[in-house]
C-alpha cells in the first residue's frame, strides 16, 4: 500500500468529565498508529463550542495534529474571527469548514453555507489554514439534484477549500461513481471516503437515516440477524469495512478518514488489518 497516502482520526467533544477522561486514552491509543490528523466535531449553534476548542488546545498542546470542525451556527463574524485567531494563535493549521446542521429548537436561524465560510476563512486568514470541506457520495439529504451537489462541492473547493472528506457509505459504487462525477466537472482535488465502523445496528441505522446514508439491504439484513449477539455483530462489521477499506484504497482513493466514535475498537483493529 502507498506511503503517500493521508489517514485520520475523528472524535466528537464528550460532554461529561467521564467522557473527557476517556478520551485522553483513546486518543493516546489511536495515535500511537501514527495518522496524520485528528479531527474533531463542532455543534452549529455554538452549543460544543467550547468543548470542540478545549480538545484541540490540549491535543496540540500534547503535540499532536488536531483540526477543529467549524460552522457559522448562529455566530457573528466577529466571534467567528476572534475563534480564528485563537486557533491560529494555538498552533492549528487545519479546519473542517461546514455549514452544520442546527439542533432542534434553534430552527429560526440562518444556516451559513460552507461555501461562505471558506471564503470567510481565506479573506480573513489567506492560506494559513489546509480547509477540509464534506461532499456526498449519496447525495446530501437537501441537495436539489444529485448534480447540483457536486456543483456546490466544487464551489466550495474553487471557493479555496483543499480537499475534502465524504459521508461515510457502505456502497463501493456509490464512491467510485462520485468521483468519476467529481472529476468529470472538474474537480481535481483530493476527497477522502469517512469510514464508518459497524459496531451498533440501531444507532447505525438511525443515524443513516438522518444523514442521508445507505445501508445496503443485505448488510442491514445480515446486521439484524445477530440480534444481540454485539461480539458477532463487531468482528463481522470490522470484516466488512476492512474490505471496503481495502477496495478503496486499490481504487485509487488517496486515503481514509475514520467516523471513530471515541472508541478504540474497532478502529485500531480495522488499521491493523489493513497493515497500515
Ligand atoms: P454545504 O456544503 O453548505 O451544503 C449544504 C446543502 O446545501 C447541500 O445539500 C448542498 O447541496 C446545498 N447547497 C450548498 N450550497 C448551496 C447554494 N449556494 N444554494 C443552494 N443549496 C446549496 N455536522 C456538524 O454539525 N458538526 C460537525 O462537526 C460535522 N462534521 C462533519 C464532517 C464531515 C466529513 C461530514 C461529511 C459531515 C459533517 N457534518 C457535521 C455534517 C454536516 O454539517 C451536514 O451534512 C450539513 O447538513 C451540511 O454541511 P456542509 O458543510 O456539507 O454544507
Amino acid at each position: 500500500m502507498s506511503d503517500n497516502k493521508r489517514f485520520s482520526f475523528e472524535f466528537f467533544p464528550p460532554k461529561t468529565d467521564a467522557g473527557r477522561e476517556k478520551l485522553k486514552t483513546v486518543r493516546a491509543e489511536l495515535n500511537k498508529l501514527g495518522p496524520d490528523f485528528f479531527s474533531v466535531t463542532y455543534g452549529a449553534g455554538g452549543s460544543t463550542r467550547d468543548n470542540t476548542k478545549g480538545i484541540v488546545f490540549e491535543m496540540i498542546a500534547d503535540g499532536i495534529a488536531t483540526a477543529p470542525h467549524l460552522s457559522f451556527g448562529g455566530d457573528d463574524e466577529t466571534s467567528m474571527l476572534n475563534l480564528l485567531n485563537e486557533y491560529k494563535q494555538a498552533g492549528v493549521t487545519r479546519i473542517v469548514a461546514l455549514r452544520g446542521d442546527l439542533p432542534s429548537g434553534m430552527g429560526a436561524q440562518r444556516l451559513v453555507y460552507a461555501e461562505e465560510l471558506v471564503q470567510f476563512i481565506r479573506e480573513n486568514t489567506g492560506d494559513h489554514f489546509h480547509l477540509e470541506v464534506a461532499a456526498y457520495p449519496e447525495v446530501h439529504p437537501d441537495a436539489p439534484s444529485y448534480e447540483k451537489d457536486i456543483e456546490y462541492l466544487k464551489r466550495k473547493l474553487d471557493a479555496g477549500a483543499n480537499s475534502a472528506i465524504t459521508q461515510y457509505f457502505y456502497n463501493l459504487d456509490a464512491y467510485l461513481y462520485f468521483i468519476d462525477q467529481c472529476n468529470k466537472a472538474g474537480i481535481d482535488k483530493p476527497i477522502y471516503p469517512g469510514i464508518m465502523p459497524i459496531t451498533n445496528y440501531q444507532n447505525l441505522a438511525r443515524f443513516s437515516a438522518n444523514c442521508g446514508a445507505e445501508i445496503p439491504r443485505w448488510l442491514a439484513k445480515k446486521l439484524e440477524s445477530f440480534g444481540d449477539d454485539k461480539e458477532s455483530l463487531v468482528a463481522f462489521g470490522c470484516d466488512i469495512v476492512t474490505k471496503l477499506c481495502e477496495q478503496l484504497l486499490e481504487s485509487g482513493a488517496p486515503g481514509l478518514h475514520f467516523y471513530t466514535m471515541n472508541q478504540i475498537e474497532p478502529n485500531k483493529t480495522i488499521w491493523k488489518n489493513l497493515g497500515l
